[in-house]
């Protein structure tokens, strides 16, 4: 049905709806982290969605914010980063490399939402290259990318070509011959269009969130690099199919059964975003989505597990 076998990893079926980790497992694990991506696999899911931002040197690194989130980041004394928040395109890789992404201040608004998460130290921002790296390695050979990168064409100061990150990030993937392994997904569906012109090879992943749905606190909203639905003049999956894309990756409030066959009438699979809370998990399984992204890998196990379903 496809030449891209990365996407039966993606593939709901009779019996199972997959399970890709959120920037890990966030919920447990520190977000974004090898620690969380190597702890995530090692549960049993293959499927890990993560955020690609460019240094200044323009390094790939794995972080979700244009910024570095002072409720995540420690320096090298140890202390929480306070003030105005780092911005990742003006650090170097070396410079993002002196910090302490392993725990969450837990009196922060961020902190709080995530309760459950372990507190390690000594955890560094990790590069592309090393997640990439440890994909090759026998411990990571079941591992699949969904591969998110961020941009954000507001910012005033962003440095250079928007498209940039889109060359560098394709460049790493194909370096290590990995692109069976790897789906590129972005809210820019300008970025995704660079993609079809310079990797048809690697299938696309087009996210959507409606405006009218808030986004999470301490989290950059990616709403403004998105399309104007509202102006599309086709449904969300329509104009997905209609880009080329493999898989349409909706916020869960935005997702309904209807649209979800349509989809799935497209030829499109269905993966949508963050999914935690038992009652969401469950409604997206009831609509038929392929895959659910969650935060809690383990929770989602269960519960699938409870309804005679497995991932
Ligand atoms: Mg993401």
């Amino acid at each position: 049905m496809t030449d891209f076998p990365q996407l039966d990893g993606f593939r709901g079926a009779p019996g199972v709806v997959r399970l890709i980790g959120h920037r890990g497992a966030r919920g447990v694990m520190p977000e974004n982290t090898m620690e969380g991506f190597a702890f995530t696999l090692k549960v049993g899911v293959r499927a890990m969605e993560f955020d690609v931002v460019l240094t200044r040197d323009r390094t790939p690194i794995i972080t979700h914010n244009h910024h570095l989130l002072n409720a995540a980041t420690r320096g090298s004394d140890g202390n929480w980063l306070t003030g105005a928040e780092l911005k990742v395109s003006d650090l170097s890789l070396t410079e993002v490399k002196q910090f302490d992404v392993g725990g969450l201040d837990g009196s922060t608004v961020y902190g709080k939402r995530f309760p459950d998460q372990v507190f390690m130290s000594g955890v560094q921002v990790p590069c592309l290259a090393e997640l990439l790296d440890f994909a090759l390695q026998p411990e990571g050979r079941d591992l699949l990318l969904l591969l998110e990168m961020k941009s954000e064409p507001a910012l005033p100061d962003q440095r250079g070509n928007p498209l940039e990150i889109v060359h560098e990030v394709i460049e790493e993937v194909r370096s290590r011959g990995l692109e069976q392994r790897t789906i590129l997904h972005s809210f820019d569906w300008s970025l995704l269009e660079e993609c079809a012109r310079l990797a048809c090879d690697i299938p696309r992943s087009y996210l959507s969130q409606l405006p009218e749905n808030d986004d999470d606190p301490g989290e950059d909203s990616q709403k403004s690099v998105a399309p104007d639905f509202d102006v599309l003049g086709v449904s969300i999956p329509q104009a997905v199919a209609n880009a080329g894309g493999s898989l349409w990756c909706p916020y869960f409030m935005d997702v309904t059964p209807e649209l979800v066959a349509e989809a799935h009438e497209l030829g499109l699979l269905v993966e949508t975003w963050t999914v935690n809370e038992t009652d969401d998990i469950n409604a997206m399984i009831d609509a038929g989505v392929d895959g659910i992204i969650t935060d809690y890998p383990g929770r989602a196990q269960r519960i699938l597990l409870s309804r005679g379903l497995t991932w």
